[in-house]
């Protein structure tokens, strides 16, 4: 009892203009996440699976399965019973992309917002809506709880979304490299891209449900820098290479290292989260690399990766720990 008022008196505090300071709002008018046990009532899970499976992270296909976002429920819905609960702009920014034609995804019409939150660019993105705002276009500004579409059940896969499951599938990501269509078509010849640099294999998320719990725990504290930060590493990687452009896009998550600074940087050295994320990134010099190859996994976090096994980035054979195809087509992308 004492935990629901409790809990309860936040969600009031949250919906009453607190969070104001706090970079991120929730999308749309389900508040269910902040109250307690409301976490059914906020995602929607996959096809007679329970609402865990509309989390982020490594919740589907018995964990093997990848999730990039928060499927989230919808609370209003017409007399037909299709939802329309508008979706809004969860923090200020410009509108990056839009995708109206849901046949060409299976995030069916679906927009993507540019924001910048202490100092970092980071990419925001509704998916399965019933419709974009008309007139919406690349480029526009948007503020803070601005409507931004419609939430709906677009998506071009065979199965479609029914009715009953109707939801934002919602994101918040960082993007590897603004060169991406470039190095689709020279990397994956053949393979349709019909995104630009807002393909998947270029968009890094984070969850944002636990940004949303740190951001209302912290208050004026929360800084996402230190967020990212914080994500557990899966692998420890070095790449004999001095080219990261991460490095240049997000230098808050650069450690220094006066060894480089003194010596000139030769490579990185990348602490990569579950899905490949570079959570951290340290320039090494030439005389702290050790051998010859390109790419060196240092070490991998076996608790980690049996927690998390669905980011397809590193695998052992025998003894010794190897880049599977999608870790190597990021690192590839990382130094592009
Ligand atoms: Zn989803």
């Amino acid at each position: 009892m004492k935990v629901a008022a409790w809990c309860g008196l936040i969600g009031c505090l949250i919906g009453s203009g607190l969070s104001l300071a706090q970079p991120f709002q929730l999308p749309t008018a389900n508040r269910a996440l902040f109250e307690a046990c409301g976490e059914e009532r906020f995602f929607v899970g996959t096809a007679g699976r329970p609402w865990t499976s509309g989390e982020f992270g490594c919740v589907r296909s018995g964990g093997q399965q990848f999730h990039e976002g928060l499927d989230i429920r919808c609370v209003q819905r017409d007399r037909k019973g299709e939802s329309i609960d508008p979706v809004n702009a969860s923090a200020a920014g410009t509108v990056a992309y839009i995708n109206r034609k849901p046949g060409l995804s299976n995030y069916g019409n679906y927009i993507v917002l540019r924001h910048s939150v202490d100092g970092f660019e980071v990419y925001t993105l509704y998916a399965h809506l019933s419709e974009v705002r008309s007139g919406l276009k690349a480029g526009d500004r948007v503020s803070a709880g601005e409507r931004i579409g419609t939430l709906g059940r677009t998506s071009n896969t065979r199965q479609a979304i029914s009715k009953d499951r109707a939801h934002l599938h919602y994101e918040i990501n960082l993007v590897v490299n603004d060169r991406y269509a470039q190095w689709h078509q020279k990397h994956l010849t053949g393979m349709r891209n019909d995104h630009g640099n807002f393909n998947g294999r270029n968009l890094l998320g984070i969850d944002p449900e636990a940004l949303f719990r740190e951001q209302a725990r912290l208050g004026k504290g929360f800084d996402f820098g230190a967020f990212v930060r914080a994500q557990p590493v899966l692998a420890r990687v070095v790449v004999r290479d001095a080219s990261l452009i991460w490095a240049k896009r997000y230098p808050a998550l650069v450690q220094r290292n006066p060894v480089a600074e003194r010596e000139g940087v030769a490579g990185y050295e990348l602490g990569l989260a579950f899905n490949g994320l570079p959570v951290r990134v340290t320039p090494r010099a030439a005389s702290e690399l050790k051998g010859s190859s390109r790419v060196q996994i240092l070490e991998v976090n076996a608790a980690e990766l049996q927690r998390r096994p669905c980011g397809k980035l590193v695998f052992k054979r025998g003894q010794s720990w190897t880049l599977q195809a999608r870790g190597n087509d990021l690192i590839d992308l990382l130094f592009y």
